[in-house]
């Protein structure tokens, strides 16, 4: 698609009559429907507190915002498939009706041209048959939030009156299984896990037949001033909770520490590329493959730049990043601003190209750059050993992964090269141990 096509408006914004220099083809948008609003208060949910941007709202998106935000995405793609991502607080609050307009209303705007993958991230504890049926015939992508075995998930994942949740979340588990609707588990790693690699590992393939996992470091920042409070927890719990914002070089005690993080990613690495290659796929894992391929990552935080994936809120409020929902990020609304305007915008760019161009000399000089490429920004605020600010806090633990993981990483990258499974690397490792 050369030149930009409008699908048609009644007095919205206009799509730009050309694509703006370096426009990306694709961009992806987490949209949240209920805003931060969550029927869970999981104490290191540090986006519940982002409630306080909107003092007095309804938290709900209106099925108008909808027309208006998926005749934008979709007219603003580039590409055949378009990834319609819903995430919260908890989306599944907005009920199952709601998506089932918004599902019709996607494939009205986008017709038959277009391939449509949607996506959902999801606390799991509101899935009946009902949901489970939609979303298996829509073939939504559904992310649940389990953090292993019961012990370590109940520890921080809790209900509005600090009860466990474990055995609701397997039950929606066991439900969207039985519906075989497509799934993978987002693993949060924090104090209660962080020890526990392998158990978690172990876990969700052995005990729940887990296939997709994606593994996300708990980073909770806080400034001197505000660490006790972060520390009480971020959701209505809470009594003196402060809005998050990504400031201060203090952490609190539920967060991985980088050695942690190191030995988790490690452990569970270790098992995968001994056992389960092919079998089980863990997106960070994957990622570095690509790395070592000589390949752009497709995950935002081990890119060399990023800018690509905006977060809007319910009321069409759009932000440079899901992790920047904030005041200073904020880059418009969809109700007086096109979203690819906002994509393209100065502000935008910039947020995506500081990514690179902020890297301190540690990175730059690293042996491990073209896999890590500094992480996340949100979690650069640590300093080197010469002093110069900048550096990932989660730093130490990434250096020696991805240093571990160079030798299997450099077989299964040739085995590709040449035209065979990476799978292959299992036999290989077993003879050589
Ligand atoms: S700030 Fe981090 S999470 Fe956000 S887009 Fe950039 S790399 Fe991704
Ligand atoms: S391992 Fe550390 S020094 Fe190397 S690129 Fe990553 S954050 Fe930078």
């Amino acid at each position: 698609m050369s030149q930009p096509v409008s699908i048609g408006r009644r007095g919205e914004p206009e799509l730009p009559p050309t694509w703006p220099e370096g426009f990306p083809p694709a961009f992806h948008v987490l949209a949240k429907p209920t805003g931060a609003i969550c029927n869970l208060d999981c104490t290191y949910c540090f986006f519940l507190s982002k409630e306080q941007l909107y003092p007095g709202d309804r938290f709900r998106m209106s099925d108008d915002l909808v027309a208006i935000y998926l005749t934008q995405l979709i007219e603003s793609h580039q590409t055949r498939e378009i990834t319609i991502a819903f995430q919260g607080g908890e989306p599944t609050l907005m009920g199952v009706e709601f998506y089932r307009r918004l599902v019709a209303k996607a494939k009205e705007v986008a017709g038959p041209q277009r391939i449509l993958e949607f996506t959902m991230q999801t606390n799991g504890t509101l899935l009946d048959d009902e949901w489970c049926e939609f979303l298996a015939a829509e073939q939504v992508l559904v992310g649940l939030s389990i953090d292993g075995p019961p012990a370590m998930h109940d520890a921080f994942r809790v209900d509005k009156q600090g009860r466990p949740t474990y055995e609701r979340v397997k039950a929606a588990w066991e439900l969207l299984q039985r519906h075989n609707v497509a799934t993978n588990v987002l693993c949060s790693v924090h104090s209660a896990n962080a020890d526990h690699g392998l158990e978690v590992y172990k876990h969700f393939r052995d005990d729940l037949g887990v296939r997709f996992i994606q593994l996300i470091p708990i980073v909770e920042r806080a400034t001197p001033e505000l660490i006790d409070k972060a520390d009480a927890g971020w959701g209505e719990r809470a009594s003196e909770r402060p809005l998050y914002l990504q400031e201060g070089s203090l952490v609190t005690e539920r967060s991985v520490t980088p050695a942690q993080w190191g030995k988790f990613l490690t452990e569970v690495f270790d098992e995968w590329v001994h056992n389960d290659v092919g079998e089980v796929f863990v997106p960070s894992f994957d990622a570095a493959l690509g790395a070592w391929l000589g390949m752009q990552s497709p995950m935002c935080i081990f890119s060399e730049t990023c800018g690509t994936a905006i977060a809007m809120e319910h009321n069409g409020d759009v932000y440079s990043c899901d992790h920047y929902v904030e005041p200073d990020f904020l880059l418009g609304n969809i109700a007086t601003q096109h979203l690819a305007e906002m994509v393209a915008s100065p502000q935008q760019q910039a947020f995506g190209s500081a990514k690179a161009t902020t890297l301190p000399s540690q990175c730059v000089n690293c042996e491990v750059r073209f896999a890590c490429h500094g992480e996340c920004p949100r979690n650069r605020f640590t300093t080197t050993a010469d002093g110069e600010d900048g550096l990932n806090y989660l730093c130490e633990g990434y250096y020696g992964f991805f240093t571990h993981i160079d030798r299997p990483m450099k077989v299964m990258a040739e085995l590709l090269r040449t035209g065979r499974p990476a799978d292959e690397v299992m036999a290989i490792l077993a003879k050589a141990d």
